[in-house]
């Protein structure tokens, strides 16, 4: 004998009733088969509405109940075109019968807990009749037996006990007298001793399935449902979800128990008493292996076998000095929750003994809390202890294995990988055996938990990136390519999964939570809302994903103004906009204050010399404990360029302005002939060495004459340069006579930094510079002679967008 129990979307539609029907018809070729089914998908939930509109007086009723004869008649025709009218009357009938309890709720204005288990009887009923009708009309030899004749309870509607030795006899009994092939039962209902409808509670069709299973001693139990098995975690809030194959019933039940819906917690007990394995199948794709849950889980499986959650969660804290060392305080308190039928979720206690902290779910809270504060009310005027505390909006995220117990560290990777996402976890429980740990943190951060974790536990430590860029200019363009071109190899080769969620440029901004195709980036973004820099801000705080990464990649002072809030969020942020690094002291350290609080990167590693690798190597070298003793560096490609081509034989002027139309200065070419931009660098290195140095004590020994430095305007700017040709002449012909170049030169020397054009003579590493290359040499204690130099293309959007790639995988390794 075969015991199939088909769930809610399983005989949901016409498509899935077929298909449970073909999967019964194949499985009774072979041995008699026993399918347990639920109400069709959602008619619970509707009936249930219903039910509290006629007892709110509110006649919507009717239209929600329309809604469900309409559901089960279409059913029913499209399923059998040709079925029997006598077929339809009854279900009509079964309807109309629904309708008057229906009016008899509305007008007594009241639904008992006895009454919502009639009411939500009618689900089962109506799709085991339709299903078993279906059959019968197919030629099958199937049969229709109510569940309430079998499954005997106690009184506790909506959530009844099984009374195993009268039931175990009367499926017994029924079973071995049945002569049809298929047996359809409805799951989830049930009758008490003296005859009243009850229920197994939500979700307790599985519960029906293994109590028929258990009580005939099958081989094995068979959970059908809309999903592959049960999963490593809920499928429909982490996509990279997979299923398990094989699961002990204990991890099951403590699955199940914490939230993975996909079976209904008591279903365990009962075949786990008789040895029967569970199968978990999907419908929708019956090839599939599914779970299987026994006694028999092969050696060598995983620590973490899932990742459960339960929403909804609210804890309550009882503390006061007054509690320590009274005997019998707990005690007291879970009898006064068991009193109330509250059922307690998770229990935390210091071991100082000061305070206990529950969870419970949200709708026993306002039992639970007038029960306590009732019976504490004596110790609470006394001041003994304080009225209860109760912080809600809550979710439980649980870990789930065997043989964590045996594995050191697991609790300590779990907290990490949370606390980098800035997940506060409020109490944490882990069972004696080990089974089980569980944190409290937001309902909000739930999903990103769970992402977390699973990244963590399940994908081979693969990392999830979550990459949002404004600029889409020159340099943005190239990141988001080389992001494009990247994605597979990282994935292989370095476990980085990045993903760009949101563009942004000054007009629109376009995201998707699951990653944008980057193919045709241009046109989604053409496409994209209006954009705003809060409006950026707040969207990517709402996704809330894990390792969220915000790159800056403009030139806008009011972008880096945001960028405390980003990391505020624990929003990593990468710029290469030099604003924020060079904006004042406070501001700078207060940046690198928040990064470490809220533990998210801020890297600006393009700040100076682009994609080269010098704020890094700088980095390194501080902390490995060396000293920087002195900075000597070219630093600003357009002023490269412009030495480089000035000569005797062309004029200054000339030379700007080629190098302004190639791209190589700033739209305003005073920044960089200005040295602003170069003491901009150095004042970042210098700080990244350890000084406490603002802008304006950086030494600026102008090679521009007065009337250059005056000019009010670029185009008078350019007059001025062509008036004084004399001077920059002046200047080649010196450094010419000194057999020298010109070279415009950052230092920083005993905490002092200066910038300025210099004569190099033949020989020195800077002599042969040639292009938009950049140098940069450290002398440290560790290099007093022989300077660590990096050199190499300091400017150009290529390798600024790497640079700025470069920095985004570092969070990827971290
Ligand atoms: P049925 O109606 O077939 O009984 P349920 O809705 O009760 O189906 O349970 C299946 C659903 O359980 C899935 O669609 C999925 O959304 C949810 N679920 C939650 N956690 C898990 C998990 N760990 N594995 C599989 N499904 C899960
Ligand atoms: N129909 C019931 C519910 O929705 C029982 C079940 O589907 O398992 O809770
Ligand atoms: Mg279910």
């Amino acid at each position: 004998m075969n015991v199939l129990k088909f769930g809610g979307t399983s005989v949901g539609s016409v498509e899935n009733i077929n298909r449970v029907i073909s999967i019964l018809e194949n499985y009774s070729k072979e041995d008699g088969v026993i399918c347990v089914v639920s109400a069709v998908g959602g008619i619970t939930d509707k009936l249930l509405k219903a039910g509290e509109l006629a007892q709110n007086k509110n006649k919507n009723y009717i239209s929600d109940f329309e809604t469900i004869k309409g559901i089960h008649l279409n059913i029913l025709s499209e399923l059998n075109p040709k079925l029997a009218q006598s077929v339809k009357t009854t279900l009509e009938e079964k309807l109309e019968s629904l309708k008057s309890l229906l009016d008899g709720i509305y007008l007594i204005n009241e639904l008992s807990p006895k009454t919502s288990d009639k009411l939500l009887s009618f689900g089962e009923l109506l799709s085991s009749y339709i299903i078993a009708e279906t059959m019968k009309a197919r030629g099958l030899n199937a049969v229709r037996k109510n569940s309430q004749d079998l499954i005997v309870t106690n009184s506790n509607f909506t959530k009844a006990e099984v009374n195993y030795e009268l039931t175990n006899a009367n499926i017994k009994d029924y079973f071995n007298k049945a002569k049809q092939r298929i047996t359809i039962l409805p799951g989830f209902i049930s009758k008490s001793q003296s005859g009243e409808i009850t229920t197994l509670g939500r979700g307790g069709s599985d519960f029906t399935a293994a109590i028929v299973a258990a009580a005939l001693k099958v081989n094995r139990l068979e959970i059908w449902t809309d999903v592959s098995g049960m999963y490593t975690a809920n499928p429909k809030l982490v996509k990279q979800a997979y299923p398990i194959e094989t699961l002990s019933y204990q991890e099951a039940m403590e699955l199940s128990h914490f939230g993975a819906k996909v079976l209904y917690p008591p279903t365990v007990q009962p075949v786990l008493d008789q040895g029967i394995p569970i199968h978990i199948k999907n419908t929708l794709d019956p090839e599939a292996v599914g779970t299987i849950i026994s006694d028999n889980v092969n050696g060598k499986t995983s620590p973490v076998k899932g990742i459960s959650n339960i929403d909804k969660i609210v804890l309550l804290t009882l503390q006061g000095s007054g509690m320590i060392g009274i005997p019998g305080f707990s005690k007291r308190l879970f009898e006064t929750l068991a009193q109330e039928k509250v059922n307690v979720i998770l229990i935390t206690q210091a071991s100082s003994e000061h305070s206990i902290c529950i969870g419970i779910d949200l709708k026993d809270l306002e039992r639970a809390k007038t029960a306590i504060d009732a019976n504490f009310e004596n110790e609470i005027s006394l001041h003994k202890i304080d009225p209860i505390i109760v912080e809600t909006e809550l979710s439980i995220v649980a870990l789930v294995g065997d043989q964590m117990k045996s594995h050191q560290g697991i609790s300590g990777k779990m907290f990490s990988a949370l606390g980098r996402n800035n997940i506060n976890v409020r109490a944490i429980a882990q069972g004696a055996s080990e089974r089980n740990i569980s944190a409290v943190i937001a309902e909000k951060d739930i999903k990103k938990a769970l992402n977390t974790l699973h990244d963590k536990f399940f994908e081979g430590n693969m990392k999830q990136l979550n990459v949002f860029i404004t600029g889409v200019g020159n340099v943005g363009q190239r990141l988001i390519e080389q992001i494009r071109t990247q994605q597979k190899y990282l994935k292989q080769n370095l476990k980085i999964n990045m993903r760009v969620i949101g563009l942004s440029n000054s007009r629109t901004m376009v995201f998707n939570e699951h990653g944008l195709s980057l193919g045709d980036w241009k046109s989604q973004l053409g496409k994209g809302e209006k954009s705003s820099l809060q409006g950026f801000f707040d969207r990517i705080k709402q996704f809330n994903l894990r390792n969220s990464i915000f790159v800056d990649v403009t030139a806008n002072q009011d972008v880096s103004n945001l960028y405390k809030d980003y990391l505020r969020q624990s929003i990593a942020v990468v710029a290469c906009n030099k604003i924020a690094c060079s904006s004042d002291f406070k501001n700078y350290s207060d940046l690198k204050r928040l990064s470490r609080k809220y533990n998210a990167e801020f890297l600006f590693e393009t700040n100076v010399g682009a994609g080269l690798p010098v704020i890094d190597t700088l980095n390194n070298l501080i902390a490995s404990g060396d000293k920087i003793l002195s900075i000597q560096a070219v630093l600003s490609g357009s002023l490269n360029y412009v030495f480089n081509h000035f000569d005797d034989t062309v004029k200054f002027h000339d030379v700007v302005k080629q190098a302004q139309e190639e791209g190589y200065t700033e739209p305003d070419p005073r920044t960089d002939l200005g040295g602003v931009d170069v003491a901009r660098k150095i004042l970042i290195l210098a700080r990244e060495s350890g000084a406490e140095m603002d802008l304006d004590a950086i030494e600026n020994q102008s090679f521009l004459t007065k009337a250059n430095l005056e000019s009010k305007s670029v185009d008078d700017f350019y007059k001025s340069l062509l008036a004084d040709e004399a001077h920059f002449q002046r200047l080649y012909a010196s450094a010419k006579a000194n057999k020298c170049k010109l070279k415009y030169v950052a230092e920083f020397n005993n905490g002092k930094a200066k910038v300025g054009l210099k004569e190099i003579p033949e020989g020195h590493p800077f002599y042969d510079l040639k292009g938009k290359d950049n140098i940069v040499m450290f002398y440290t204690q560790r290099y007093p002679e022989q300077p660590m130099t990096i050199k190499g293309a300091g400017a150009g959007a290529d390798v600024t967008a790497s640079g700025l790639f470069a920095d985004i995988i570092k969070i990827g390794n971290d």
